[in-house]
């Protein structure tokens, strides 16, 4: 199955999911939704208001900020993919529990393992801790880092700069940085990819074979690299 076929199954499975107590408030799951074939994955934290209404993630306020910030950069929400740790509205929205992140936690497992994406930005803290536990967003924010095999953008919930105004700069600050921060990831993968392929290489055993014919004197056009 291909990635958009992956991503489907797991939006559909998360519409009927029962898995944990937030399905019995939600009037619709909100599995995530955009470019399938984007190196570029963007996590929050769970659906609000308008987002369990309309199905769709980041659709209210904080969504269209972050529209903005994404527009700053040139980009467009359909130019990368956007997930929740939880895919169904907590009450009042609060913040998710433990046990609900965990119950969800597969759902997202297999949003990532089917779009690769080269960079997963998170989106407040509940995102953060997924990727990088223990660490601080204030000491973290707009910094490449690498963790459980993928890098990660980490960066403040578009929500808390509609509440704490000087987190807007912060915000748009670091967004800036995300264009570089995806070059550097995609150069760093494509290397680690390189020297996995040299290793393989370099593990085929010569061939001993005894030859009935001589080889071709002019072997250049045989090698590989
Ligand atoms: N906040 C989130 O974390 N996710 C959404 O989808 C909307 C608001």
């Amino acid at each position: 199955m291909g990635t958009e076929g992956q991503l489907a199954a797991v939006a559909e499975e998360v519409r009927g999911c029962t898995r944990c107590p937030l399905h019995r408030g939600r009037t619709q799951a909100v599995p995530g939704e955009g470019n399938p074939i984007s190196d570029v994955l963007l996590v929050g934290e769970g659906p609000g208001a308008r987002e369990d209404a309309t199905g769709r993630p980041f659709v209210g306020p904080a969504g269209k900020f972050l529209e903005e910030l994404l527009g700053s950069i040139g980009w467009q929400r359909g130019d990368v993919f956007i997930a929740n740790v939880v895919k169904c509205r907590p009450p009042g929205n609060r913040d998710p529990e433990p046990d609900e992140i965990a119950s969800c936690a597969p759902y997202l497992d297999r949003q990532e393992a089917a779009l690769e994406p080269a960079v997963i930005v998170t989106l407040g803290r509940h995102s953060l801790q997924r990727y990088l536990p223990g660490s601080r967003i204030g000491a973290v924010h707009g910094q490449l880092r690498r963790a459980q095999g993928r890098f990660i953008f980490p960066m403040y919930h578009p929500a808390a700069a509609l509440h704490q105004s000087s987190l807007r700069e912060t915000l748009v600050a670091d967004i800036r940085g995300l264009p570089s921060a995806l070059l550097a990831a995609r150069r760093a993968i494509e290397e680690e990819q390189a020297e996995s392929v040299t290793a393989d290489v370099a593990q085929i055993q010569p061939d001993t074979t005894p030859r009935d014919v001589d080889p071709p004197e002019d072997t250049t056009q045989m090698t590989l690299f």
